[in-house]
């Protein structure tokens, strides 16, 4: 079989439990999100401030994936919000047959919304539909203003755009030109929904915390 075969039969098995995920939810009414970036951006921080900060008004889950450890899942856990951990165990993205089956372990019932914290990587992950509602891309200013250009799939197929580590603008610590990514991200999809955020001391939380909260009414 040719190579390009192989990644076509790879690429349509993931679209039947894609689907089926996307049923699961449906029937449930529930809103989960395809976290997506580069390792070290900030995912899991972000996660966990957001967790904190809807606290009480959304139960949220998360669907951990990593390569190898349990770090990330642990720091979760720490919240008490539901997680489950995925170890792709080499493979750089997540398959929606992991999810479908995270899906089960997690008390769906229990919850408004359910994060999926995907591998860290800006390229394939964007490929692999896992059934969600929406993706988020997040891309911190430390990783510099030409990743719009650089990585344009997932930048075109996201719903919301997280700019994290804004605190780290200020002091000229860092070259980034947000409102060069911001064009360039809009220029590739002009619905995306851009928050600059800092996870750290919570700058520009709310206005994300804000989009979730009606996000979940519309499911
Ligand atoms: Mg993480
Ligand atoms: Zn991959």
């Amino acid at each position: 079989m040719k190579k390009i075969d192989i990644v076509k039969k790879i690429l349509d098995a993931n679209e039947k439990y894609a689907f089926e995920n996307v049923l699961f939810l449906a029937e449930h009414k529930k809103l989960c999100l395809n976290m997506i970036s580069s390792p070290g951006s900030g995912k899991t921080t972000i996660l966990t401030r957001t967790i904190n900060d809807l606290k009480g008004e959304l139960k949220i889950g998360v669907i951990e994936g990593d390569i190898q450890t349990d770090i990330d899942a642990e720091r979760i856990r720490r919240t008490k919000a539901p997680v489950v951990q995925i170890n792709t165990d080499g493979a750089c993205h997540l398959s929606a047959a992991q999810v479908s089956a995270a899906l089960r372990e997690l008390p769906v019932k229990d919850l408004d919304l359910i994060f999926v914290e995907n591998v860290g990587n800006l390229v394939c992950p964007s490929d692999f539909d896992l059934g969600e509602n929406g993706k988020i891309v997040v891309l911190s200013v430390a990783e510099g203003d030409d990743k719009p250009i650089k990585y344009p799939g997932i930048f075109a197929k996201s719903k919301v755009l997280l700019i994290n580590k804004i605190d780290l603008l200020e002091g000229g610590l860092v070259d980034f030109d947000i409102e060069r990514a911001k064009t360039d991200a809009r220029r590739l999809n002009k619905d995306i929904e851009i928050f600059p955020v800092s996870a750290r001391t919570g700058e520009g939380m709310t206005d994300w915390c804000d989009w979730l909260r009606q996000s979940v009414k519309t499911v």
